[in-house]
Parts: structure tokens; C-alpha cells; sequence
């Protein structure tokens, strides 16, 4: 897993910084597994997610497959914009946390989530949705217009 974040274990490495605790918890080393899997902020926030959609999210940083059950590619749309909404919005809280020493609450944070996930689900109206598709839709809050 390598990629551009300047996450706190790297900028201790090039001395860029103090120390490399997660600027959220202060209770570990701030590596991009920790920050987006192991916090237990990060947790909060996914365990409401997954309240919200009813599966599982996978923290993963390669794009998941979800199966080819019906309805699966959905899932698998919807799936991929909340991880990305959420790793947005996480890294936002993280910079916010450390720049302004302010941090959102978990609930503030899957409400902007899920809300970017209704967003663009309906930016995508146009798409042919099944039956099924339109049951998980209206699960997410999201009614589409046939
Ligand atoms: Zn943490």
C-alpha cells in the first residue's frame, strides 16, 4: 500500500514532525491503515455507515468486487462511492484535527457521507435501474424516478 498521503508515521520518518501519534486519537501511530481501519473514530463512523447500507464495508485500497448476486452491481457502485466518500471525509476530519484542533462527530461525519453517496446516486438517474436496484435505492433514501 503506498500512496501520496503525508500521514504522520511517514513526516516522522523525514523528521517533518514531532512525533507520528494519529492526530484523532493520539493512541497510535498514524499509518493509513490506522487512520482509515483501526481508529476508533474511523470505526464509529463505519459502524454507522454500515447500520445505514446493510452490508459490510471493506477497507480496502483497490476497488472491491461484491459478488454476482442480483442487484451485486449496485452494491458494488454504491460501495465504492461511500469508500470514497469516506476517505475523503476522514482524511478531511484528520487535517481538521490537526490544523485546527477540531474534530466532528462521528454521526456529523456518516450524515456528509451518506449525503455525497445520495448525491451522486441521483446524479446517476438516468441509469436503468431493476426492481431490486430500486429496493436497495429506496433503502438509501435515494428515489429514483422511472
Ligand atoms: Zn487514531
Amino acid at each position: 500500500m503506498n500512496n501520496g498521503l503525508m500521514i504522520k508515521e511517514r513526516l516522522y520518518q523525514y523528521n517533518c514532525c514531532t512525533d507520528d501519534r494519529c492526530c484523532i486519537c493520539d493512541s497510535d501511530t498514524e499509518s493509513q491503515d490506522h487512520l482509515f481501519g483501526e481508529c476508533h473514530y474511523s470505526k464509529q463512523i463505519l459502524r454507522l455507515i454500515e447500520q445505514w447500507c446493510g452490508f459490510r464495508i471493506l477497507v480496502s485500497f483497490s476497488h472491491p468486487r461484491t459478488g454476482r448476486s442480483a442487484g451485486a452491481w449496485l452494491k458494488h457502485i454504491v460501495h465504492s462511492l461511500i469508500w470514497t466518500a469516506y476517505y475523503y471525509y476522514v482524511w478531511n476530519q484528520r487535517n481538521n484535527a490537526r490544523i485546527n484542533f477540531q474534530l466532528l462527530k462521528p454521526g456529523a461525519v456518516a450524515e456528509m457521507i451518506k449525503e455525497d453517496v445520495r448525491r451522486k446516486l441521483r446524479r446517476n438517474r438516468e441509469k436503468k435501474y431493476t426492481r431490486v436496484d430500486n429496493t436497495w435505492l429506496q433503502k438509501w433514501g435515494v428515489a429514483i424516478v422511472l
